[in-house]
């Protein structure tokens, strides 16, 4: 809710900005007569730019070019409508119409660089520091191809030396299953960094920002199984939830939770050892799961450690994408 209103305070400031600098922009008959008519052709100008911006990602989801494509025809898009709207709607003659745009501009450029304090208060930004929720967030890696089914799939980066184990397996982002990768290339990529709102209340499958319990301050991205007050079991490679098996969201449905023989003895969690959580505590689990140490080895995360709930990632642009909540 502080969430909402925080972005409705930041949109209305900046229609109401670019509103004034459009009405004053133009001269003489040429000038919007009221302010009212202003704010309307920019709230058109608002919505044409939204629906120009969804078309594009939407053909870059189906077609996927390069990811500069859909930037460039959007923006492309945004400033025909603008053009469009002011000369031959308003009868802005052409120098008055490039007057408005930068007068627009310059004042929604203000209002966003204001609008940075309040959304540091909803975002956080983070660059995810392991392949724990592989392949949904990647930490750095190795890519490969999937002998299973020929998806692009990832073998995690060991930082210790330097290198990609020889023997490790990998994920894969198609059929999510975990196999000796083929054709890895030579080359590390970088990890993926993501947006995380600081003020969403988590839900069962969110992506979580929490502070590790295990060893030193660290923060690590994980997928939210358990609330406070139930009861977590994971077995036959699900979720059990105060006894009863839980389905996960349509996306990663085909990921099993397990660990693989000699992986270690995980304490919490297991078939016979259900964890109960206290009323402030959450259980994670990452997606890749064999190879990730999470809530089932160093136990729940308390609520004050909970940093956020993953929503977008902005970087690499192949990866950038907003994650969907459940
Ligand atoms: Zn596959």
């Amino acid at each position: 809710m502080t969430e909402a209103a925080i972005w409705l305070v930041v949109l209305l400031t900046l229609v109401v900005a670019s509103s004034v600098a459009l009405w004053r922009s133009g001269s003489g008959r040429y000038r919007p007569p009221s302010f009212l008519l202003a704010m309307a052709a920019v709230l058109a100008q608002l919505a044409a730019s939204a629906v120009i911006v969804v078309g594009a990602c939407w053909a870059y989801q189906r077609f996927s070019p390069a990811w500069y494509v859909p930037v460039l025809a959007a923006t492309v898009g945004c400033v025909v409508v603008w053009f469009v709207l002011l000369m031959v709607v308003l009868r802005f003659t052409l120098t008055e119409t490039v007057r408005a745009a930068l007068a627009a501009g310059v004042a929604s450029g203000c209002v966003l660089g204001f609008a940075v304090i309040p959304l540091l208060v909803i975002y956080r930004t983070y660059e995810v520091p392991t392949n724990a929720m592989a392949p949904t967030l990647l930490g750095r890696h190795f890519v490969g191809r999937c002998p299973n089914c020929g998806g692009r799939a990832v073998v995690s980066f060991s930082e210790v030396i330097g290198q990609k184990l020889p023997a490790e397996a990998g994920i894969c982002a198609r059929c999510l299953q975990v196999r000796p990768v083929e054709h890895v290339e030579e080359r590390a990529s970088a990890g993926d960094r993501i947006f995380v709102r600081r003020l969403a209340t988590p839900r069962r499958w969110d992506i979580v920002v929490f502070l590790s319990p295990g060893e030193g301050p660290q923060l690590y991205a994980m997928r939210l199984v358990g609330l406070p007050g139930e009861s977590v079991e994971v077995k036959e490679g699900g979720v059990w939830i105060n006894g009863v098996r839980q389905q996960p969201p349509a996306e990663i449905a085909g990921l099993r939770w397990y660990l693989p023989d000699g992986a270690g003895t995980p304490q919490f969690a297991t078939e016979r050892n259900p964890t109960p959580l206290a009323a402030n505590e959450y259980f994670v689990l990452g997606d890749y799961s064999p190879s990730s140490y999470d809530s089932r080895f160093w136990g729940p995360v308390k609520g004050e450690d909970l940093r956020g709930v993953v929503s977008a990632v902005y970087w690499p642009p192949r990866s950038a994408r907003i994650l969907p909540r459940h």
